[in-house]
């Protein structure tokens, strides 16, 4: 048996190194003669645990001191519910700029909560591109602006951060945690789902700056409100032991890949890589994302007849190229890139790709 080069979306490949420390410690943890799945989130050995990945999290993100940083369970699915909620009242407006699948659903989780304004969407061109913030319809004081840095379907990548002056900025980073260094300080707040790249799937991380919370005068029920949560260090309820120990290595694993800066650059390579090997395959194969916001995490990509994808995946599995299908919404393929993909895995994809058009073109 040998691990194939996994390109799924997500949940997502993880370091081979973290699988085989999980694997050393699953039946004894840390001298506790039990597995860390067996244990009380309220005991020493797992609050220690917790608290380091904390602290890894915040130093690999330079997470400044006014924030609270949250191990949550829900998905970002949940959060995009939980988070209208929490930051305003009823009678407030949130701004949501739609680049993509996750922005709309966002939104859909917003709407029974605030009101809502599309400040811009890129729908109509099929979420190909982004609207220039320039063209953003923007509501005065509005409680926050929502977007997607990486809209993980469609392959749209913001290579910058929105200004929004003092409106709160809230962002989905589910398919982008920790793929290149970012400045916190600019964000009200940083969400995601751990299972791309970070850890398995069933851990959120929210970075949230602590002002914003507690201040929407709703009667929630205390388990929604994330000021709970944040004053209880995410244990306000049993928080996903599992999940959170092993996102806690695959932080030490980032950390000794070199940290944001060194992560940030090998992702882009990786995605320069599969991008000219795309532009430059004669039109065989074509990615229909505006340049300037191709994601460095998710290639899409299709070939020149529909009839070709099923060959092409049946090869790339025999190769050891597994989780290339695209999106349903799309079709053709998608690569998924994160963090965890080696440079070597997309020279793999690469090698493969010019194989089969030479095959087949
Ligand atoms: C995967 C993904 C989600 C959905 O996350 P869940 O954990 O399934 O709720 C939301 N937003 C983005 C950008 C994603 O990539």
């Amino acid at each position: 048996m040998s691990r194939a080069f996994n390109f799924s979306a997500g949940p997502a490949a993880l370091p081979a190194a973290v699988l085989s420390r999980v694997q050393d410690e699953m039946l004894e943890w840390k001298g506790e003669r039990a597995s860390v799945m067996e244990v009380s989130h309220r005991g020493q050995a797992f609050i220690d645990c917790a608290a380091e990945a904390e602290r890894d999290l915040r130093e690999l993100m330079g997470v400044p001191d006014d924030y609270a940083v949250l191990f949550l369970q829900g998905g970002a699915t949940t959060l995009a519910a939980l988070l209208p909620l929490n930051l305003a009242g009823p009678d407030a407006t949130a701004d949501y700029v739609l680049t993509g699948h996750w922005g709309e659903k966002a939104l859909e989780n917003a709407k029974p909560s605030i009101r809502t304004n599309i400040a811009a969407s890129s729908k109509t061109g099929g979420y190909r591109s982004i609207t220039p913030p320039s063209e953003w319809q923007l509501t005065p004081g509005a409680a926050y602006v929502h977007y997607t840095p990486n809209e993980t379907i469609h392959g749209v990548e913001f290579g910058f951060i929105p200004d929004t002056g003092s409106t709160p900025l809230v962002a989905d980073f589910s398919s982008s945690l920790l793929s290149q260094p970012v400045d916190v300080s600019r964000f009200g707040v940083i969400y995601g789902g751990a299972q791309k790249n970070l850890g398995p799937a069933g851990i959120t991380i929210v970075i949230v700056r602590k002002d914003l919370l507690g201040r929407h005068g709703r009667n929630l029920p205390p388990i929604f409100e994330l000021v709970n949560q944040a004053s209880n260090d995410s244990m306000f309820n049993t928080p996903p032991t599992f999940s959170w120990y092993v996102v806690g290595l695959v932080l030490k694993w980032l950390k000794e890949q070199g940290g944001a800066v060194a992560i940030g650059e090998r992702n882009a390579r990786k995605s320069e890589l599969l991008y000219a090997s795309i532009d430059g395959s004669g039109g065989f194969y074509r990615n229909d994302v505006a340049v300037d916001c191709r994601s460095r995490m998710n290639v899409p990509f299709v070939l020149p007849d529909a009839a070709l994808d099923k060959p092409f995946l049946k090869g790339a599995e025999a190769a050891g190229l597994l989780g290339l299908k695209g999106h349903r919404a799309l079709g053709g393929m998608r690569a998924s890139i994160y963090n965890a993909m080696p440079i070597e895995g997309v020279q793999a994809l690469v090698d493969y790709m010019a194989d089969f058009k030479r095959q087949n073109g």
